[in-house]
């Protein structure tokens, strides 16, 4: 029975409504609301709380973007955490890396992972590599409670107005950068340039006082509220805009040459920083 489901995201200025859609799945889990639905030009789309997560059609965009500018900086990642990603894109786009040893999955709903091993198989089935280990858990509790000295951190986390809200303070920041091995790297979806500017800045703010290195790229997504996405990415000791070894590997959008001009232009990444863009 096709229907139309118009996004709830109180995060946005703009919500997206999808008609002649067929909604498979929809469940309540301990955290959220779960949706899946069926598109004719998006295929299958996974919706939390009203709001899509990812599109069959286009999350390579996002999961190549969110995880290789990082992952291709380090000369050797071999532990990896990533916090969020319930849906097993970001896990997908490491396990390319042949130099990981493991990658910790710290995913605070056991019910996200289950309905996308079913309805997502492409996407979740990295999930189930012997080097991943699952833990179901908040992301700033489980570093609270333990140290580690991870190479490479990735956050795939939902908006920053529910359980993801303490994922983008500097309190988590600081207990990454204590999480981080001495050449570490750390990476965070981060909302959109033109509708969340504020949170971008103070994310950035939050980085940059923290760690050596820390900058701001974009990508065009098509399916997340205002398109013009960023990533904040933070580094130890390499800079992120280079690329330190061959790039090698099955990537359907990344390249050398996207990493490094994903990047914000030095002027507009000095006035992000000083809290000084005004759009
Ligand atoms: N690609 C999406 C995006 O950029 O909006 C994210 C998709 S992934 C499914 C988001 C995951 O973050 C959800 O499964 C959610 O349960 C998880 N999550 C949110 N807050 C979390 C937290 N504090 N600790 C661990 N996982 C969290």
């Amino acid at each position: 029975m096709y229907s139309s489901f118009s996004e709830k995201d109180p995060f946005s200025p703009v919500n997206y409504n999808y008609s002649d859609i067929i909604e498979i799945h929809n469940e309540d889990s301990e955290f959220q609301q779960i949706q899946v639905f069926e598109h004719p030009f998006f295929g299958r789309i996974l919706a939390l709380d009203g709001v899509t997560q990812l599109t069959t059609k286009d999350e390579f965009f996002y999961h190549e973007m969110l995880v290789h500018p990082a992952m291709f900086t380090h000369p050797k990642p071999q532990q990896v955490i990533i916090i969020g990603g319930g849906d097993g894109g970001s896990v997908r786009e490491v396990l390319k890396h042949p130099y990981v040893e493991s990658v910790t999955l710290v995913e605070m709903d056991m019910k996200v992972i289950e309905v996308c091993q079913k309805f997502f198989p492409k996407i979740s089935e990295s999930i189930n590599d012997p080097k991943v280990q699952i833990i179901s858990q908040d992301g700033l509790k489980f570093l609270q409670n333990d140290s580690f000295a991870f190479d490479v951190a990735i956050v795939d986390s939902t908006d920053p107005i529910g359980p993801a809200k303490d994922l983008f303070s500097e309190y988590f920041y600081a207990l990454i950068d204590k999480n981080l091995d001495t050449d570490g790297i750390f990476v965070t979806q981060s909302e959109s340039l033109l509708f969340h500017l504020p949170h971008v800045t103070r994310v950035q703010q939050n980085l940059k006082n923290l760690f050596a290195l820390s900058f701001c790229y974009t990508q065009a997504l098509s399916t997340y509220a205002g398109n013009w996405w960023t990533f904040s990415i933070a580094s130890k000791r390499f800079d992120p805009r280079q690329v330190s070894r061959k790039v090698q590997g099955e990537f359907r959008y990344y390249s050398p040459e996207v990493h490094m001009k994903a990047f914000l232009p030095d002027s507009i990444q000095d006035a992000l920083v000083s809290g000084k863009l005004d759009w």
